[in-house]
């Protein structure tokens, strides 16, 4: 199945509120359900692509990232949906409609919590790939339980008011709303000699120092997955992951547009006419030689093969694209003016100039 918009598929407008793509959501849910469709390959995908889109359009920052960068943004760096980046949230999501979910699930050890983290890197920085570390606070099991939050020797008992399934269910009309045990924090079970360094909580806060490899050729709004150092949180078996969501600084001379680069490059009117050589400094700061016909035009774009920002996962390079523009010297030299005043008879400069539509125009 070919990926389809994320409101298309929850069949909502791009300005839908939270309630209605919730809404929206849970009626696809309820229709594609694979308890409802028992071996109907077809209503799991749909099930699975409407999961996946109210993954995204359910949480307002991945939201935003999607309404400005499109699949991209929500999925791994160099695109596709990254089936393990969700993992973690598939689950919640559909307990929070279906109370338990189905067998497979409802054994599965929880899930730490997921980290986001801004990072902004000069385009420079996206030429040849960088590595940078970055300081993270997150938080880590405590080794003197391992997580467990129970006194070492001691051991949990099975939680008496949700007798062991870490929530409380009530039921609103058609649906069963499960909720959180409160006695037990959702875990279960109830620690009856806590861990003395942690408190029973079972985790702490760290700080973190990572070693990010930042692929060349990345592109503004793309984001990094790594593997294991988001939060662990009381009664998870495994950390969370951690996404780093990376800006592109705009730079100084060059605009991107996907690999090319393009800028603007001011120029004699003399050069335009008698064409020229000129030396253009590249991305890299490398010089390269751009030649000017005679006769070329105010407006006109020069191509500059290679010299663009290298393609992510890929060897090829996009070009630099050169505009050049007219600058007009304010004030010349009384020679200057003699020579132009020459040149002007000698090009028989046009006094009746024919208008021309704005949109013909380059
Ligand atoms: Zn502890
Ligand atoms: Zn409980």
């Amino acid at each position: 199945m070919a990926k389809r918009d994320y409101y298309e598929v929850l069949e909502t407008p791009k300005s839908a509120s939270a309630e209605e793509i919730k809404k929206a959501y849970r009626k696809l849910a309820i229709k594609y359900h694979p308890d409802r469709n028992p071996d109907n390959a077809e209503a799991e995908a749909k099930f699975k692509e409407a999961t996946e889109a109210y993954e995204v359009l359910s949480d307002s920052q991945k939201r935003e990232a999607y309404d400005r960068y499109g699949f991209d943004a929500v999925n791994n760096a160099g695109g596709g949906f990254d089936p393990n980046a969700f993992r973690g949230d598939f689950g919640d999501i559909f307990s929070s409609f279906f109370g338990g979910g189905s067998s497979s699930r409802r054994g599965n050890p929880a899930q730490g919590r997921d980290l986001r983290y801004d990072l902004t890197i000069n385009l420079a920085d996206v030429v040849s790939g960088s590595k940078q570390n970055i300081v993270i606070n997150n938080q880590i099991f405590c080794d003197a339980c391992s997580g467990s939050g129970a006194k070492a020797g001691s051991s949990k008992k099975t939680c008496h008011t949700c007798h062991g399934t870490g929530q409380v269910v009530r039921s609103a009309g058609f649906f069963s709303i499960p909720s959180t045990c409160a006695t037990c924090n959702g875990s279960g079970q109830i620690i009856e000699q806590p861990c003395a360094k942690c408190s029973g909580k079972g985790v702490k806060a760290n700080r973190e120092e990572i070693a990010l490899t930042i692929p060349s050729g990345i592109e503004d709004g793309q984001r990094l997955r790594v593997s294991g150092r988001g939060d662990a949180v009381s009664g998870s078996s495994q950390r969370g992951d951690l996404y780093v969501y990376i800006r592109v600084r705009p730079h100084e001379h060059f605009e991107r547009d996907g690999a090319d680069l393009w800028c603007v490059i001011p120029i004699s009117p003399v050069q335009l006419m008698l064409g020229d050589e000129i030396i253009i400094h590249t991305i890299t700061g490398s010089r390269v030689k751009l030649k000017i016909k005679a006769g070329s035009q105010h407006g006109d774009d020069l191509r500059i093969r290679d010299q663009g920002l290298p393609m992510l996962n890929s060897s090829k390079k996009g070009d630099l694209y050169v505009k050049l523009q007219v600058s007009i010297p304010e004030k010349i030299s009384g020679k200057a003016k003699d020579l132009l005043k020459e040149l002007e008879r000698e090009l028989k400069v046009e006094k009746e100039p024919r208008p021309v539509r704005l949109k013909d125009l380059k």
